[in-house]
């Protein structure tokens, strides 16, 4: 299954979140429109009707108009009557226009029919009532008036009834449609919100079961529990982050072990010479030596043990201060041939029996170092080199250059390194198990202390090696 990064999680569901958004908000205006739609509709349905409602209510004012200025004969009404009629006359052709029932015309033209008699009648009704006649010749004109008038008043209510009736499934079905588009609207936001709900679980279930593990993994690693430590089984980002602490937590037990292992290892070196100072002085201040040679003997055997001491005790210094980087280099002109020959003088004595050292030293080979730090290396190199071959082997050393750097290569005849061994080989207090490991001692510092010092120079050392064969070690550094 393909697995999507944390970072490529909240981008998706930041996008599905806006894309949900301008989905809602596409479909709600989508309703809307529908919704304003059909409120036009409804209204473009109830004109007539409406028309037909306000023609009624004109020619019932004029009714009132007419029997106020009887009443009162105030000409006011008469104005206002006039009004009325061309207002009527404007809904008629309004009216006219707008309806589609062929029945309401009918009725409309009846109406109209009698319009002209109505008219008549009105204005004789106002002519009268100016010229002070009498009530009995008004009340005659406004009883065949009112015949008309209920007559129109009937036609109109016809008209409104038609209009009504032919209105009602149009609007039923617009009614229906906005309840449709408002269901519709709801359902969709029922499923939106579903979606919603289901990304934002998704981003949930991704992100917070693995930050809790998270957590825990990190209280883990502050109790000092570095073996509880769980694993992720993820691709993300927070598998990533899981399996750095995890990573940490390994770094940090084996720092804890190496401490310990040095502690094992310092605390066993020095107290194997230190042991043998003591024994070898014992013997002398408990007057077991009587014999003045012997005596001797043991205060050489205690001397050299305790140079030895001394030298474990400066391995251990340069180390401490390779690791806070206060070691400084004093360069100068040095001729390596001779700087070799004299590291080799000066271990000559401690080659085993029939152990050969071939070297031919160069003239003229000359390098910027520390002449101190290089001795320190090439001497590590050659009592390895002697330590690891068996008697009767051969140690060859060779010093070569070109235009740029010089190498020195120490090659024996030894028990040589697996090759599983070799990565190890020059980390701090790396011992790697031989059949001569055992009887030589050793801290594991030697070969670490070799490539530090070599790589201060600006140069590095290599290994090549066959097991049961040999080793070639090999300090190439830059003449300048
Ligand atoms: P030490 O010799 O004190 O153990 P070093 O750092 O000098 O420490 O060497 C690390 C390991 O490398 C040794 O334990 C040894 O197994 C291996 N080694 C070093 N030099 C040689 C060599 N010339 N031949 C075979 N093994 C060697």
């Amino acid at each position: 299954m393909k697995t999507f990064s944390i970072a490529k999680k909240v981008t998706l569901a930041i996008v599905s979140f806006v894309v949900l958004a301008g989905v809602v908000a596409g479909y709600s205006a989508y309703t809307l429109r529908i919704i304003n739609q059909a409120n036009i509709e409804r209204d473009e349905i109830t004109a007539a009707r409406t028309s037909a409602t306000n023609l009624d209510i004109d020619v019932l004012r004029i009714i009132i108009n007419l029997q106020y200025f009887v009443a009162e004969k105030n000409e006011i009404y008469v104005d206002e009557l006039l009004a009325n009629r061309r207002a009527s006359q404007l809904q008629r052709a309004q009216l006219r226009d707008l309806t589609t029932n062929e029945a309401t015309l009918q009725q409309l033209d009846a109406y109209e029919t009698i319009l002209p008699e109505r008219v008549r009648l009105g204005d004789e009704i106002i002519a009268a009532v100016r010229a002070n006649a009498s009530s009995a010749t008004i009340t005659q004109l406004r009883n065949e008036r009112r015949i008309l008038d209920d007559k129109a008043r009937e036609y109109l209510r016809n008209i409104i009834e038609i209009e009504e009736r032919s209105s009602a499934t149009a609007l039923a079905s617009v009614s229906n449609r906005i309840s449709e588009a408002r269901g519709n609207l709801l359902l969709f936001m029922i499923t939106i919100a579903m979606i919603a709900g289901v990304v934002a679980y998704w981003l949930y279930r991704s992100i917070v079961p693995p930050l809790r593990s998270l957590t825990v993994m990190a209280e883990q690693l502050e109790h000092g529990n570095l073996a509880a430590l769980n694993t992720l089984d993820r691709k993300d980002e927070l598998g990533v982050l899981a399996t750095t602490m995890n990573d940490m937590a390994r770094e940090i037990q084996r720092t804890d072990d190496i401490k310990s292992h040095f502690i094992a290892i310092a605390s066993h070196q020095l107290r194997t010479p230190a042991t043998a100072v003591k024994q070898n002085l014992g013997l002398i201040i408990e007057g077991i030596a009587e014999k003045e040679e012997d005596k001797e003997r043991f205060i050489r055997d205690a001397y050299e043990s305790n140079e030895y001491q001394l030298a474990i005790i400066d391995d251990i210094l340069q180390v401490a201060r390779i690791e806070a980087g206060t070691i400084k280099l004093m360069k100068a002109r040095v001729d390596i041939g001779e700087l070799v020959e004299k590291v080799i003088n000066e271990q000559r004595p401690s080659t085993k029996a029939g152990q050969t050292i071939v070297y031919e030293k160069p003239i003229g080979i000359t390098a910027q170092v520390d002449a101190t730090k290089l001795r320190m290396c090439v001497g590590n190199l050659f009592s390895n080199a002697m330590k690891y071959t068996p008697e009767n082997g051969t140690i060859t050393i060779t010093v070569t250059s070109d235009q740029s750097s010089v190498s020195i290569d120490v090659i024996d005849t030894g028990v040589g390194i697996a090759r599983e061994d070799m990565p190890k080989l020059f980390a701090k207090f790396s011992r790697v198990d031989n059949r001569l490991s055992a009887a030589v001692g050793g801290t594991g510092l030697g070969l670490y202390l070799v490539r530090q010092l070599a790589r201060l120079h600006g140069g590095d050392v290599k290994v090549e090696s066959t097991p049961e064969h040999g080793s070639t070690f090999i300090i190439k550094i830059p003449k300048e």
